[in-house]
């Protein structure tokens, strides 16, 4: 009978919880024991004065009843120690101690990272995509994905829906720092007439042409999208003056954001009254969708069955619609490709 463990790294995100009621359903299915390891690779570092505070043997009584919810129930957190070899033999250690055979991490290329060093240890270790920015190239569909879009579209319509009322433009900053995925597939699904990105370069001027172009022809309630990573890909402007030559109070080297944003628009476009919102957490906190649940459901399974057959050192995907695996090496190293004809399909005039 083999001992398994899961832990959730990196920033949360829904359906995590569904896929440790997974996890927890199919080790005890085949036998298995589940220890769910606190806080990421925290837990295994035993830094804290409780074991009970570190990890907790889970049964699916105790997991059923949060598969549905958002966030993690063995909490998440950065653990900057486990850059470290030493603090990795550490945590190896422990499992070895506490006769852990198998881990499932459910995380990011950050916490995937983390796998591959401990599955070099001797540790089996399996990886599920847990992320809502869908930046990983080897798969599909990362867990959260559908649900973070799911709520930013039914954010977007709201704001819509005012922005009509009052004929007014909106600016809608959603997540995504270094991958513009959540904020392309908003646009596309809320007919909004704006996307920036963190993967295309953009000018303030030329964006405020287009949304003058919007206002001329008679939609006076544009929405702009934008991802939080897209003010690295804003080619050099210069807000201080610019806003403090238009009546609006700025400080010198204060970084640009969204409100910000809204404010030089306004300027630029007539007085246009442009809003701003940013939906920040909110996209990170509601229940899975069906997608991503019947996702969690199948990798669960899929981490499971592959700990009991000793395959180790692989991350759980979905290719062609279908769940399948690939060792965390390839997957690492898959490239990733901006979806840009779509891009440029809302972003034309
Ligand atoms: P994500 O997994 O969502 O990409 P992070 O990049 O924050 O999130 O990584 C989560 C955790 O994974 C880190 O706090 C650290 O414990 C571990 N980790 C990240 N990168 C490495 C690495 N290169 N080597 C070992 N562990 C890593």
């Amino acid at each position: 009978m083999k001992k398994i463990g899961v832990l959730t790294s990196g920033g949360d995100s829904p359906g995590m919880n569904a896929a440790v009621m997974a996890i927890a359903k199919f080790a005890s299915r085949y036998g298995m024991p589940l220890v769910g390891i606190k806080r990421g690779y925290n837990g295994l570092l035993r830094k804290s004065t409780s074991i009970y505070d570190d990890m907790e043997e889970l049964h699916l009584d105790t997991v059923l009843d949060i598969a549905d919810r958002p966030g993690t129930y063995l909490r998440t957190a950065r653990c900057m120690e486990f850059m470290d070899p030493a603090w990795r033999e550490v945590a190896a250690n422990t499992l070895r101690a506490m006769e852990i055979e198998g881990l499932v991490v459910i995380g990011g290329d950050g916490s995937f990272h983390g796998a591959e060093h401990l599955c070099k240890l001797g540790i089996h270790c399996i990886g599920i995509p847990g992320t809502i920015d869908n930046d990983l190239p080897y798969t599909e569909m990362t867990l959260g994905y559908d649900t973070a879009v799911n709520v930013c579209v039914n954010s977007v319509r709201a704001i819509r829906a005012t922005s009509r009322s009052h004929d007014r433009p909106a600016v809608v900053e959603v997540m995504g720092r270094h991958c513009g995925d959540i904020a392309l597939t908003t646009a596309v699904s809320t007919g909004s007439e704006i996307v920036l990105v963190p993967e295309v370069p953009w000018r303030v001027e030329d964006v405020a042409n287009r949304l003058n172009q919007q206002i001329a022809k008679g939609n006076t309630r544009a929405t702009i999208i934008v991802a939080e990573g897209c003010w690295e890909s804003m080619e050099p402007f210069d807000m201080f003056t610019f806003l403090n030559s238009h009546g609006k109070k700025c400080y010198e080297g204060e970084p640009i954001s969204a409100m910000r944003f809204a404010s030089i628009m306004k300027r630029m476009c007539n007085n246009a009254e442009v809003r701003a919102t940013v939906l920040g957490y909110t996209q990170r906190g509601a229940e899975p969708t069906a997608r991503d649940s019947a996702f969690a459901y199948e990798a669960g399974h899929l981490a499971v069955r592959l700990l009991r057959d000793g395959i180790s050192n692989q991350v759980i995907g979905m290719k062609e619609g279908k769940v399948y695996y690939r060792s965390i090496d390839e997957a690492l190293q898959a490239k990733r490709e901006f979806n840009r004809p779509l891009y440029d399909l809302v972003n034309h005039l």
